[in-house]
This record gives structure tokens, sequence and C-alpha cells, in this order.
């Protein structure tokens, strides 16, 4: 009898995920918090530590055709700070890996190792250690992330609440169009290679792929207001992806509003104008904004409301199954999310 093979792909990346984490039973009881947070929780006795990693793949994550060393040096480290950030806890030691083929040089190595030390000072994180190994294919960055949180303060998915505000910081879809832009200057540079790409109009946008920032800054800002949300999540796969994680997480349901999606006007048009795709579809959708999205209790609106850079798009309610987009035009559509189908 033929053995079953299932396919990845009939799982996902998700599915797979819960998976794994079915079958695994934590032994220690400092083993807090295991698989399905951003980071795991580990009881210290005085304080949590929180621990995370992130592993970047060529041609999976970035396209060196148009992803500068530096840059994916910086952004390994981003992406592993904002795991931490959405813990409310602080990032402070990282341990980098690299596969390499013999296609890179020292100087591309110095290259990708000068944006990691750029992000290690941003963030004030230290290098402590990794591993480095030979690659038949291509490049492979997997960072390792260790951080503190105060035992009262650590924010889990898990603990929205009915009646909660969901809060966005920043603004979300832009990743998602500068990677099409950079796509498309690809092209335009494979089809003729004395085209240089016209980059400067989109600074904002490439910027935001190439070079994303952790909100460290939110975590201090929000300690400052005397806020402790009750549930957070970097946005990596999307807003509706995270909005499920965090609803399935605490066993809620959301409603948003489209009107209250932040935009940047630069995305909005250049998605609209240029690509003819909903800007609201890349913030849902798009992910890699590496934005934070939270839940507080009502009332902490007014603590929050003059803040700047954070939004409030909508609100958590009692029913687990029910998330919900209400639309410019008032109409309630139902969310959906790549990697989501298991859980429909
Ligand atoms: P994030 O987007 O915040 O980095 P992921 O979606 O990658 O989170 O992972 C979700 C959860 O699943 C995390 O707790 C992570 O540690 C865990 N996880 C992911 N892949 C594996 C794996 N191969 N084995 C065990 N745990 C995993
Ligand atoms: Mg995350």
């Amino acid at each position: 009898m033929a053995e079953k093979r299932t396919e990845i792909g009939e799982l996902g990346e998700f599915g797979l995920i819960e998976r794994i984490h079915q079958q695994v039973k934590l032994a220690n009881t400092s083993s807090l918090k295991g698989i399905g947070d951003d980071a795991a929780v580990i009881d210290l006795g005085n304080e949590y530590l929180l621990w995370s990693t992130d592993l970047l793949a060529e041609g999976i994550h970035f396209d060196l055709a148009f992803t500068p060393l530096q840059h994916l040096g910086h952004k390994a480290v981003s992406v592993n700070v904002s795991d931490i950030a959405a813990m409310n806890g602080k990032a402070e030691q990282i341990l980098v890996s690299i596969a390499l083929s013999n296609r890179f040089s020292v100087e591309a190595v110095d290259a990708l190792y000068s944006g990691i030390y750029a992000a290690c000072e941003q963030y004030n994180v230290d290098l402590v250690g990794g591993d480095t190994t030979a690659s038949r294919a291509g490049l492979i960055i997997s960072v390792s992330i260790l951080g503190r949180v105060a035992k009262d303060k650590v924010v889990y998915r898990s603990g929205a609440k009915p009646n909660d505000i969901i809060c966005v910081t920043g603004d979300l879809g832009a990743a998602y169009t500068g990677l099409q832009i950079l796509e498309r200057e690809k092209e335009v540079f494979l089809s003729n290679p004395n085209m240089q790409p016209g980059l400067e109009k989109y600074q904002y946008m490439v910027g935001r792929q190439l070079r994303p920032i952790a909100r460290t800054d939110i975590v201090f800002e929000l300690e400052e207001m005397g806020v402790k949300p009750t549930a957070m999540i970097d946005i990596s796969d999307g807003l509706a992806s995270e909005l499920f994680h965090i609803g399935k997480n605490s066993n809620v349901g959301v409603r948003i509003f489209e009107d209250k999606i932040p935009l940047d006007a630069e995305t909005y048009n250049t998605a609209a104008l240029e690509f003819k795709i909903d800007p609201v579809t890349c913030a849902l959708n798009g992910g890699e904004d590496y934005e934070l999205l939270f839940t507080i209790s009502s009332s902490d609106a007014d603590k929050i409301k003059n803040h700047p850079d954070v939004h409030m798009i909508g609100y958590v309610h009692d029913k687990p199954k029910e998330f919900l987009l209400i639309t410019k035009q008032g109409n309630a559509v139902p969310l959906t999310a790549q990697g989501w189908d298991h859980f429909r």
C-alpha cells in the first residue's frame, strides 16, 4: 500500500504550525508560553524572558536584484525586534546565522553586517553570536532574539475582550506597494538594462519594503501614557491575518471600519492608479508593514486619542467567528486572509 502523502499546501503555513503545536508538550514550568504568540515567554522568576526567531530566505523573502544587502541586514534585525515589541517587551540580544554560497564576496558579507550593526545601534541590541555555513543555492539569514518584560507588562495575542478598542500604528499597505514598484522596475531593467530605475518619487513605499522600522517607540509611549494593551501583535502578514490571530486566541470577533484604516496618501494613489489594486486590500492582505496592532480597554481610549500615530479602527465583540469590515458605504463584509482557510 502506498504511503499517504499530504501536500504542505493543503495545510498552509498556519495549519502546519498548528499541527506542530498540537504535538508539543511543555515539560518545564519555566516555559510559560510556547508556540502561538510573537515570542515565547520564559519565566525567570522575577521577570519574563521573551524569545523569538525569524528566517529570511533568498527568493522567498527577498530578491537581491533590488534588495541592497545593508537593508537586508537591517530588516532581518527589525523584524525580530518587532516581535519582541509585540509582546510589550524590550529586545536586548540577537544571534545571527547565515548560509552563503560562493556567489557572495567578503565585501557582500560586510555590507550585510553593516546593516545588522546599524540596526543593533538603532534598537540598542547586542549581537552576541550566531552560526555560519555554506549554502548551495541562495542566501539565508536567521536571527534569534532575546528580550525582557516585567511580569505585569507582558501582552499576549489572547487578552482582547468584548468592547475593547482596536488600534493600529502608522499606516498600512505601503510595504506591499513598495514591493510592486520594485518588481515593476526590475522588469523594466531586465528588458532594457540601460534604463535606470526611477525610484525617487517612490522613496517612502520602497523604504517601507526594504527597511522597515520596528515600533519600539510605541511600546515606550504606551507605557508613558499608562496604557497596557489587552492584546497585541505585529503586522507581518497583513491586518486581516493579524486580526484573525488576535480574535482566535482571544476567542472574540472584530469589527473594523474601512474608513478608519490608516493609509498614506502617496501609497493610496500609487496602488490605485498605477497598479489598479485597492489600497485597502494592500492594507488588509499586503503585509510586511511591521506596525503594531493592539486592543485597549475602552476606558483607556481618552489617553491615546490624541496620539498622532495611533489609529482606532474598530472594536472587539463577543461573537468569535464574526470578523467584519464595515465598508465606506456601511455594508458589513467578512474579512478574509491568506492562510486562514482551515479556520473557516
Ligand atoms: P510571527 O509572524 O510573529 O513571526 P509566526 O507566524 O512565524 O509568527 O509563528 C507563529 C508561532 O508559531 C510562533 O509562536 C512561532 O514561534 C511558532 N512557530 C513557527 N514555526 C514553527 C516551527 N517550525 N516549529 C515550532 N514553532 C513554530
Ligand atoms: Mg509577529
